[in-house]
């Protein structure tokens, strides 16, 4: 193609849409088209973005640019230290008067904010903007609106089964394989006292020159981003990924399921398959991560109890939580049925605070960008909830923190699972729970100053105190759920002297967490 010439198409590539297969490159001609990638600041500060994260993303792209330039694209790519555009939009703005295309073509972002950003910079430059279905995915959106339609509740539950049976995976004879659609009776297993002895180490991927490269200038751009480095070992080609997911398959896998819902202290991995990150990045095809687990489970390498449960994360919960996503934005960001208004504790970005299972949990994010789910839902997760924090900054924290947070997966997780703040469209009720819960699966109360049976006084456990004071705030609301009533039986059980007591405990606590 002539440079001075203007091209066909610029087709946008995003940071989380390193897949070279993806159909934005369908009927793309080199001779024609320009390949359009760029790295701005503002996705590492709107939301303040832990350093792995925004080396993942950046070295991801970097790496892709060196497969497209393999494969002979033209590719037009602005890197952060090269150009001054504060965004994404402001910089594809100054390119479409630079450079004139006939259409610009981008696959559905995975934020609305960007995809408005897009629409916004092309509509003022008056050219055409086609957003390609994502077939990352294997439920298009159009198609889980189809399913949503007309149905009072959207249950992940429903959606699931829908799934399991359209894809024909782990069915015989139209039955769910195993006889039964989830096996969490046999998935909710803890270590003991003993602990989970020697786990197997998870395959991680030393930086190479290119990342490397990006890691000192992620260090200079934003020395004070949160979070550190010196644990950075992501897979950001399709080839790691596919490693990556093969050591899952090998090690892990089996024992995956019955141990999901555990915690162990100072084990960030233990059983969990670490493939988020290349799965929203699109380095690893979500239908590979099934099939291996599914073909696992026909050879018999690893039992129904745990292949179901890891495709219930990726056939079911990521597809679902991605319609969802789509289905109630914009407004979604801005829920928050529980009326929830405190800040969020200054220690979630820092992890410097003496409870336990909050210090591991929260000091595992900040070195390594990673919490597995339980401790997502039922420590970092559950205490904002207990504590009553603005769903709002409980998101922006999820968003900032995690090397797997985009925000289409990441929001609902949130703002809909773990802080019942969309009044129950995605969680048929909130995951409460006290300190008894994170002590029964989990070592962390044995190490810590607090008691999880104590719910007022010095060693009060903070879960224990504000789970009561959770009950009693919100009674109005669940107790005549039937889900959640027998929660709130017990609090009638209380006496009346003994509850006052913990709310005033509850109010100081929320009076010194605000002001730390
Ligand atoms: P595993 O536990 O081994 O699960 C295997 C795969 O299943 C994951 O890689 C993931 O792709 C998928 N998966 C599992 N649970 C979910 C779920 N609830 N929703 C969607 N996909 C799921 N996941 C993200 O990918 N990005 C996020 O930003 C994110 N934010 C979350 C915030 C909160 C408050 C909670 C409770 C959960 C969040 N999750 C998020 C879901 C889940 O915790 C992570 O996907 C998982 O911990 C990633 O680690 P893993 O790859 O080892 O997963
Ligand atoms: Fe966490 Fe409470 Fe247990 Fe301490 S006692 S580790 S704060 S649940």
């Amino acid at each position: 193609m002539d440079p001075a010439q203007s091209p066909r198409r610029l087709l946008l590539v995003l940071g989380d849409q390193l897949n070279a297969d993806s159909s934005l490159f369908d009927d793309c001609d080199p001779e024609q088209d320009l390949v359009w990638l760029c790295e701005a600041p503002l996705e590492a500060t709107h939301v303040p973005s832990h350093k792995a994260r925004t080396v993942l993303f950046l070295s991801g792209m970097r790496h892709l640019r060196e497969r497209l330039l393999t494969a002979g694209l033209r590719v037009r790519y602005l890197a952060l230290d090269a150009h001054d555009h504060p965004s994404i939009g402001a910089a594809l703005a100054a390119d479409l008067a630079a450079l004139a295309p006939r259409q610009v073509r981008v696959v559905q972002p995975g934020e609305y904010r960007m995809q408005r950003a897009l629409q916004q910079a092309c509509a003022e430059a008056g050219v055409a903007l086609r957003v390609l279905e994502d077939r990352h995915f294997l439920c298009p959106l159009p198609d889980f609106d189809a399913w949503a339609k007309g149905r009072k509740e959207l249950r992940l539950e429903h959606f699931y089964r829908w799934m399991r049976k359209r894809h024909d995976l782990l069915m015989h004879d139209g039955e769910p394989a195993g006889g039964a659609w989830n096996f969490d009776k046999d998935n909710r297993k803890t270590f003991g006292k003993r602990g989970p002895g020697l786990l197997p180490a998870p395959l991680g991927f030393a930086p190479d020159a290119i990342t490397r490269e990006v890691m000192a200038l992620v260090e200079t751009r934003f020395p004070n981003a949160p979070g550190g480095l010196a644990h950075f070992d992501w897979p950001l080609t399709p080839a790691q990924a596919q490693a990556a997911l093969a050591d899952f398959i090998s090690h892990r896998l089996a024992a995956f399921g019955p141990y999901q819902d555990a915690i162990w202290t100072g084990e960030p991995y233990l059983y969990h398959a670490r493939l988020s990150a290349a799965l929203n990045l699109k380095l690893l095809d979500p239908r590979r991560a099934i099939d291996a687990a599914v073909a696992a489970y026909h050879a018999g390498q690893a039992p129904i109890a745990s292949v179901e449960g890891f495709v219930r994360q990726i056939l079911g919960w990521r597809e679902y939580v991605r319609g969802i996503y789509w289905r109630q934005m914009p407004g979604y960001l801005d829920v928050n049925a529980l009326h929830a208004h405190a800040p969020l504790p200054a220690f979630y970005w820092s992890a410097d605070t003496d409870y336990a299972c909050l210090a591991d949990a929260l000091g595992q994010v900040v070195a390594r960008g990673y919490g597995h789910h339980i401790q997502r839902l039922m420590v970092t997760g559950l205490f904002a909830l207990l504590l009553g924090v603005e769903p709002r900054q409980v998101h922006a924290w999820y968003l900032a923190m995690f090397v797997d947070a985009v925000e289409w997966v990441e929001a609902p997780n949130t703002l809909g699972m773990s802080q019942f703040a969309d009044d129950g469209l995605l969680a048929s009720k909130p995951y409460a729970a006290s300190g008894a819960y994170i002590q029964r699966m989990s070592n962390c109360c044995r190490r810590c100053r607090y008691d999880p049976k104590q719910a007022v006084g010095d060693t009060a456990c903070p879960f224990t105190t504000l789970f009561w004071d959770f009950l009693a705030r919100h009674r109005a609301r669940f107790a005549q759920h039937p889900r959640t009533a027998l929660m709130w039986r017990n609090l009638d059980r209380l006496d009346p002297e003994r509850l006052a007591a913990i709310r005033a405990q509850a109010s100081t606590l929320r009076t010194s967490l605000a002001a730390a």
